[in-house]
């Protein structure tokens, strides 16, 4: 996630290269109104993650 923009990626998004960034529970992120980045896919990703549980 990127302070002071209204979306969060994954940790290994290359939006994120050479930003500082903080990490926020993704539930947090969509609380506070975040949305998933576009390149990255934060959700298909988590999706995918839970699917195998
Ligand atoms: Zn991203």
């Amino acid at each position: 996630m990127v302070d002071g923009r209204p979306r969060y990626h994954l940790a290994d998004c290359t939006h994120l290269m050479g930003r500082a960034t903080e990490g926020l529970p993704v539930a947090e992120a969509v609380e506070l109104g975040f949305s998933p980045c576009g390149l990255c896919r934060p959700v298909d990703r988590l999706v995918a993650a839970a699917a195998q549980r």
